[in-house]
């Protein structure tokens, strides 16, 4: 099956950046959120990506300007009756994203796939919110994702070859590699990094040393590229924790109880980057 048209449901820091690459390869995209402002704030972070990339050299105004008219807004799921490929990323929360794939399920094409850029959740459990589990699949984008070539590819008890197959071409046209997983919470990635960030964060809850002491120790002693708080502000505090979540009940095991002050935060609204204030304070 081949894609054409694209649809991404969520315009946030990782659905404009897969609208953005997505667009970048040539496909045609529809970029969806809940509301006007979220749409045009997404828009508006892809043309920042892209005249940086004009500006570095690294694209001709002509292919900056064809990328952006390659994207499309929407409010409105009922857009997805043209795509042939949907991509969910929408808030890391299981009931928000079976009503969106139960609704996506009535309203998109039969031939359509249907992926979710999920970081833990199960893409078992997506996909039996739908009429259409073996075109169901996770596709895990890494943030930054113009910049980050990988794409963790989760494959759910359902999700059919012909499937997996569509994806892994789909990965590589839009210059990234995917690598294929099992579907369990966290699949590799966050069930690896994740407990790392956690107990970074304990450091700094048990007082053991300051966050900036925390991502020191990291970067200069493991050759880390960021430090963890770094990263988990960046990541986003909600996400990290729902992370958290989905680790500490799927396989129910103390080791990955959240730590009490990324709650904390979360509770405060101190969201990382996003919101302005995580654990750094960021203008
Ligand atoms: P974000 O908060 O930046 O964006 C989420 C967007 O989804 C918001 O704009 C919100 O308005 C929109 N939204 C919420 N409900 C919606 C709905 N019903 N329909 C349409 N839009 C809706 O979050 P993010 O960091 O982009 O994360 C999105 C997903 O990607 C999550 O599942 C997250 O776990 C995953 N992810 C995040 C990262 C990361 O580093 N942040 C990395 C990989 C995967």
């Amino acid at each position: 099956m081949a894609v054409h048209k694209v649809m991404v449901i969520g315009a946030g820091q990782m659905g404009s950046g897969i609208a953005q690459v997505a667009a970048a390869s040539g496909l045609q995209v529809i970029m969806n959120d809940i509301n006007p402002l979220f749409v045009k704030k997404g828009l508006n972070t892809i043309m920042r990506n892209v005249s940086r990339d004009v500006e570095n050299g690294r694209r001709s105004p002509e292919e900056m300007n064809e990328i952006v008219s390659r994207i499309a807004l929407s409010t409105d799921l009922s857009d997805a009756k043209e795509a042939d490929f949907v991509i969910e990323a929408v808030i890391e929360n299981m009931q928000a994203k079976t009503d969106v794939f139960k609704e996506l399920d009535e309203k998109c094409p039969p031939h359509a796939i249907l992926a979710s850029n999920t970081s833990s959740l199960s893409i078992t459990e997506l996909a039996a919110a739908t009429k259409r589990p073996d075109k169901v699949i996770g596709m895990h984008f890494m943030n930054p994702v113009p910049v980050m070539k990988l794409i963790e590819v989760i494959r759910g008890i359902a999700t059919s070859d012909e499937t997996y197959a569509v994806i892994g071409e789909l990965s590589k046209q839009m210059g990234k590699i995917p690598v294929e997983v099992k579907d369990f919470p966290g699949f590799v990635s966050n069930r690896v990094l994740m407990p790392m960030i956690n107990e970074a964060i304990y450091c700094v809850y048990e007082g053991v040393a300051a966050p900036k002491a925390v991502d020191e120790i990291m970067k200069l002693g493991m050759n880390h590229p960021m430090g963890p708080l770094t990263l988990a502000d960046f990541i986003g505090l909600d996400t990290c924790l729902y992370i958290m979540e989905v680790l500490h009940d799927g396989f129910g095991d103390s080791k990955y109880r959240p730590c009490p002050l990324l709650r904390k935060y979360v509770k405060a609204g101190w969201l990382g980057r996003k919101s302005g204030r995580g654990f750094y304070i960021y203008e």
